[in-house]
């Protein structure tokens, strides 16, 4: 997989805000936020796509979504409510091909997202 903003990220090659890290996840704000509150939970290990998923991925892709739950509930969101997705490819709306939850809270989310 060839290298993308977010490994440069991961590598502090580049500025972000980080807000979280553990051996196998790191989340840090979004620099163009769609709600009060958007930052992005990624696995260090770089997937280029929801597509290039293996099985023996489950457990990091497990660890992404409770990053974001202890992040929730750290930032005092967690009882209001957020809305945690990743993008797919063109028509999914994705951008960076280094798999990403957006979580984004502090507004009531639109449904559909058209
Ligand atoms: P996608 O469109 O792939 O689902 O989402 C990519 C996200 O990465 C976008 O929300 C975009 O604002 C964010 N993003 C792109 N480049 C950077 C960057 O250099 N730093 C940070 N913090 N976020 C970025």
């Amino acid at each position: 997989m060839s290298e993308t903003i977010f490994t440069k990220i991961i590598a502090r090659e580049i500025p972000a805000e980080i807000i979280y890290e553990d051996d196998d996840v790191l989340a840090f704000n979004d620099i163009n936020p769609q709600a009060p509150t958007h930052f992005l939970v990624i696995p260090k290990k770089p997937i280029a796509t929801i597509n290039d998923i293996q099985a023996e991925d489950a457990p990091l892709i497990g660890k992404m979504y409770l990053a974001a739950a202890h992040i929730a509930k750290q930032q005092g969101f967690s009882e209001n409510g957020y809305r945690a997705v990743m993008n797919c490819n063109p028509d999914g709306g994705q951008t960076v091909y280094h798999i990403h939850l957006h979580v984004l809270a502090g507004k009531p989310m639109g449904w559909p997202p058209y």
